[in-house]
């Protein structure tokens, strides 16, 4: 069990480009800490296309010799991990298929809630599914809607429910959408003479291009004959923002722009609120769990003036495939992940800050190991509040059973995960650090922006459990 969560996805889509592949593939590698499980890409060549896809990372799944087949100036690419639907080869995207309007292939980062409603009825109209997965759902929608392929990709759209930010190639046509509450990011950005669709901006920044547009809840960009065209595919009343907190807190890579703001920049204002939080602590170092907190340590000690020091170091190679230290290695002290600097922490009152606590287990795991390093006292800050429900919009999260914070309270945490203290942020402090935009906070107060249809009964059951 992982005692982490874990984003779902990215896509990547290249519109006109000369090496749309290669440029797809540079776009996914940035992309890769949204999803290590699997990944691929499609490209459309004279109404035909071509799809290589498979288990691993980017650069395991392509060479040079596979991007070379890859040929045209239209390409779309996903990188995964899997939570709706299995990791079996049919699941891994994109996902291509023959119908009315002749080849198409689809790329989505999200989780759809109303999969198993839509599922059945696509059965019952004589659909066959290949895979398990809820973005086969939207392929055959498209196929079983009506009209152009814009008209059937509004139609799709609204008839989904959930987190999506979906990119649909047809020919030299492309679509992208983003949900009516905005829960996964995606963003747009001209280059030469096409374009550049992605999940994150930082696959943007690698080619040198800094300027982007969001696509807006429940908005829809057609990229078609050179030009790209705006809809709003449902009214903006029924749409609302509702970015997901998380790629905020922990997700999306600090150089990404989302909605306007900086995700370092928002990370380091979390840090500066849990500093707000501490005007009594007396520590002498401040030390972030490395990658996705150190922006909220440099925050919390430019705030509350302590030395910010590299207290723990990441060994960044420690992927999936990894082959895990066994029990007998654990306890002669192989530890792979993550190492203390003793001469750093030693007889220090130390400010540990962390960007999230699941099962808990991790957190016990790094204070000991601050502790065994010489600390002479470990204060840890969190700079999200107690994760408490399950995410039913593309986040791999846990049961309310298995997440700490949903049995147990901040002074039991503390005393499970042999902290000195303990402290969380309220839902607002995270609100107002990325202010304007509004977050999704439902795996924090369980306030769901949608309605989770066949889901919800396993959430009905997850609460009789605790
Ligand atoms: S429930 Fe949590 S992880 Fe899921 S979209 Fe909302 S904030 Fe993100």
């Amino acid at each position: 069990m992982f005692d982490e969560i874990h984003e779902e996805c990215g896509v990547f889509g290249a519109y006109r480009l000369k090496d749309a592949a290669a440029l797809t593939y540079y776009g996914l590698h940035s992309l890769q800490h949204r999803g290590q499980e699997a990944s691929g890409i499609a490209v459309c060549n004279d109404h035909v296309i071509e799809v290589i896809k498979g288990k691993g990372l980017t650069i395991d799944v392509f060479n040079k010799q596979k991007l070379e087949l890859l040929k045209g100036d239209c390409a779309i690419g996903h990188v995964r991990y899997s939570t709706a639907g299995g990791q079996e080869y049919q699941n891994i995207q994109p996902i291509a298929a023959t119908g009315p309007l002749g080849e198409i292939a689809v790329v989505h980062n999200g989780q759809i809630v109303n999969d198993l409603e839509l599922r059945r009825q696509l059965e019952e109209e004589g659909c066959i599914f290949q895979g398990t997965s809820d973005s086969e759902i939207i392929l055959h929608l498209i196929n079983q809607e009506s009209g152009d392929l814009l008209e059937r990709a509004m139609k799709t759209a609204r008839k989904l429910v959930g987190a999506y930010s979906i990119l649909i190639m047809q020919d030299d046509h492309l679509i992208a959408f983003r949900d009516r509450h905005g829960l996964r990011p995606l963003s747009y950005t001209r280059d030469r003479d096409g374009y550049l669709i992605s999940s994150e901006t930082c696959a943007f920044e690698i080619m040198g291009i800094y300027d982007s547009i969001t696509i807006a809840p429940g908005e829809l960009v057609e990229f078609k004959k050179g030009l790209a065209k705006a809809y709003q595919y449902i009214d903006p009343k029924e749409c609302s923002s509702n970015m997901c907190g998380m790629e905020y807190i922990y997700f999306a890579r600090p150089d990404s722009v989302i909605e306007g703001q900086n995700v370092h920049s928002v990370r380091k204002e979390t840090g500066r609120q849990l500093a707000r939080k501490d005007q009594d602590l007396n520590a002498d170092i401040v030390i972030g769990v490395p990658d996705s907190s150190l922006s909220a340590a440099m925050g919390y000690a430019e705030e509350a003036d302590i030395p910010l020091e590299t207290g723990l170091v990441k060994n960044r190679f420690v992927t999936r495939t990894f082959i895990q230290p066994t029990q007998s290695m654990r306890d002669r002290g192989v530890r792979m992940k993550l190492s203390p600097i003793p001469s750093v922490v030693k007889d220090k009152s130390v400010v540990m800050i962390d960007d999230s606590i699941v099962r808990g287990t991790t957190s016990r795991r790094i204070v000991k190991l601050i502790r065994e390093a010489g600390a002479k006292e470990v204060h840890v800050r969190i700079a999200s509040p107690v994760i408490q429900w399950p995410c039913f919009y593309g986040v791999d999260t846990s049961t309310r059973k298995e997440l700490i914070g949903a049995n147990l309270s901040v002074d039991e945490i503390c005393e499970y995960i042999g902290a000195d203290s303990l402290k969380f942020l309220e839902t607002d402090e995270v609100r107002q650090a990325a202010c304007p935009v509004g977050l999704c906070m439902a795996c924090f107060d369980g306030k769901y922006c949608t309605s989770l249809f066949s889901h919800q009964k396993s959430l009905d059951e997850d609460l009789a459990d605790v």
